[in-house]
């Protein structure tokens, strides 16, 4: 998820160094429990669009499965794409508080078609609820009216209601199909610092900010099979595998919506002074929205990618420089990785607590404090750092999957060192970048290993004795591994590698001895000592 949030965003990038560790632990350790009003459940039952049925020969030959997908890509991506992605149709409804009292909230109805991938036959199948479970009492969702091929279905709640797994009456074989439908509630925390805000309500600037605000299937890692652990508390709480979604948002005229894909189709009028706008997204692992009445945004081009720089009133100045280190950051790794897929991209301000940014399907979070405090817009300093790793993991993390939980290091490895390094070369030279990966790497680590010894990089988050050991080893420790990689094989035999990863793993999730694989492929070299020294050992 995020690069760790610096306590001051004017800093210069050489004064950082143990800050940004210290300031996510302390954010970490501050999980509140937010009181929620669950009253005034509805369901919403309208709006849904009709998709083509598994059972015809191309599930996605209808014009809003690749209109997300820049047209010159789309052949490639239509072939790149699994011929079985689940589809989600959901109808959602903005519902500010109606009366003193209420919190923020929204309703709305799935309608899921999924085929059975798994190679086994499914007795239930799991979604995550990942609103709810940040703390034993935080109940930010619910779920009614569950159906599979339009029978009542049972369910079962777990993890602190973060699982939901809908019970079959008959096992669901490989490659049948169900249609699950249910009906649905998210209840908005005010001001909460649980998973760094991604969900919840700002009362600082009345923002929205939506991630997991409906209920997704459970990521499935091709090795330990669904993800149904409790949500992390120390790192990313979401793991999901890539899906299709056409999203209808009703809401009052004057909301303005930074989403996940693009809107497909006009905007019409749904009675009673609302609005309904439709949504689609590609192949993606999520869909996250940002909504807020009186965002502004800044729109620029870049290799016919539309990047969406969206602020609050007052903060163009801030809105301007997220536009262009996301257009350049967008520029830079779309040349070396692979080209960037989609239409838009869309950065936004999200209160974070404790985070510096957040990253979700053509859509990121950036910490607020950057547009609110007095940042430092020289360059090159910690928000063009910022933007620049959440837009690297639209490859690391996006593109391609791979369990955040159990093995984060590898996107916030990966992602981490690239930004600090590669992304700084590019961007503003040699120097520039030998002084990101000394304040924010090589330094901290040295330090940190000196004053508290090391720690073992390939753990699930939560095995971590501390936050600190885990921001540590995934946003420091680990970059350094890949950058030793790096040295050891070349720049040829290294960006070939991330290339052949991605090729080979888009849309789908990879192993981290995927990574080494292709790392060993592209060298001719045996990398296995290196790789367990760097992610197995405390060897430092
Ligand atoms: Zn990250």
């Amino acid at each position: 998820m995020s690069s760790p949030q610096l306590t001051h965003p004017a800093q210069r990038i050489r004064a950082q160094g143990e800050t940004i560790v210290i300031a996510l632990i302390v954010a970490s350790s501050m999980l509140l429990a937010p009181i929620l009003a669950q009253e005034g459940v509805s369901q919403s039952g309208h709006g849904v669009t009709p998709v083509a049925s598994a059972a015809t020969d191309d599930r996605y030959a209808e014009d809003w499965v690749m209109a997300a997908v820049r047209p010159e890509l789309r052949d490639s991506i239509r072939a790149a794409m699994p011929p079985d992605l689940p589809i989600y149709e959901i109808a959602m409804t903005l519902e500010p508080q109606a009366e003193a009292g209420d919190v923020p909230s929204l309703t709305g109805h799935l309608t899921l078609t999924y085929v059975n991938t798994t190679g086994e036959a499914l007795e239930t199948l799991p979604f995550r609820q990942f609103a709810n479970g940040p703390d034993a009492d935080h109940d930010a969702q619910i779920v009614s009216d569950v159906t599979v091929n339009g029978a009542e279905a049972e369910v079962a709640l777990s993890e602190s209601d973060s699982v939901l797994e809908v019970l079959f009456d008959e096992p669901l074989g490989p490659g049948e199909v169900a249609t699950i439908e249910m009906g649905f509630a998210s209840f908005l925390p005010i001001d909460s610092t649980s998973h760094y805000g991604i969900f919840g309500f700002s009362s600082q600037t009345d923002t929205w900010a939506l991630a997991h605000w409906y209920p997704v299937l459970a990521g499935r890692d091709p090795d330990d099979g669904w993800l149904l652990d409790h949500p992390s508390r120390k790192g990313d709480p979401i793991f999901t595998d890539t899906a299709l979604y056409t999203v209808t948002v009703e809401s009052g005229p004057d909301w303005r919506l930074a989403t996940t894909g693009i809107q497909f189709g006009d905007t019409v009028e749904s009675g009673s002074g609302m609005i309904e706008r439709r949504f689609v997204s590609g192949p993606v692992r999520d869909f996250t929205i940002v909504a807020d009445e009186d965002f502004e945004v800044i729109t620029t081009e870049v290799d016919g990618i539309t990047i969406n720089s969206w602020f609050n009133p007052g903060q163009e100045g801030v809105g301007e420089a997220v536009a262009q280190y996301g257009a350049q950051s967008a520029e830079i790794f779309g040349d070396i990785l692979s080209p960037y897929p989609y239409i838009e991209m869309d950065l936004v301000p999200v209160d974070m607590h404790g985070a510096a940014g957040g990253e979700f399907p053509q859509l990121m979070y950036l910490g607020l404090s950057y547009y609110t405090g007095a940042t430092d817009l020289s360059v090159p300093n910690a928000l063009d750092f910022t933007v620049a790793h959440e837009v690297i993991h639209q490859w690391f993390y996006a593109l391609v999957g791979n369990n955040q939980y159990t093995h984060a290091y590898i996107d916030e490895g990966i992602t981490n060192y690239l930004a600090a390094d590669y992304y700084f070369e590019q961007a503003y030279g040699a120097v520039a970048a030998e002084e990101m990966v000394e304040s924010y790497l090589s330094g901290p680590f040295e330090r940190i290993v000196g004053n508290d010894g090391d720690v073992i990089v390939d753990q699930p988050t939560d095995d971590f004795e501390t936050g600190r050991d885990y921001v540590f080893a995934a946003y420091i420790k680990a970059p350094l591994g890949f950058e030793a990689i790096r040295l050891e094989i070349g720049d040829e035999a290294f960006f070939g590698a991330l290339q052949t990863y991605i090729e080979d793993f888009t849309f789908d999730v990879a192993e981290p001895n995927d990574f080494l694989a292709a790392f060993e492929e592209s060298s001719g070299e045996d990398l296995q000592d290196l790789w367990d020294h760097w992610f197995s050992e405390p060897a430092a």
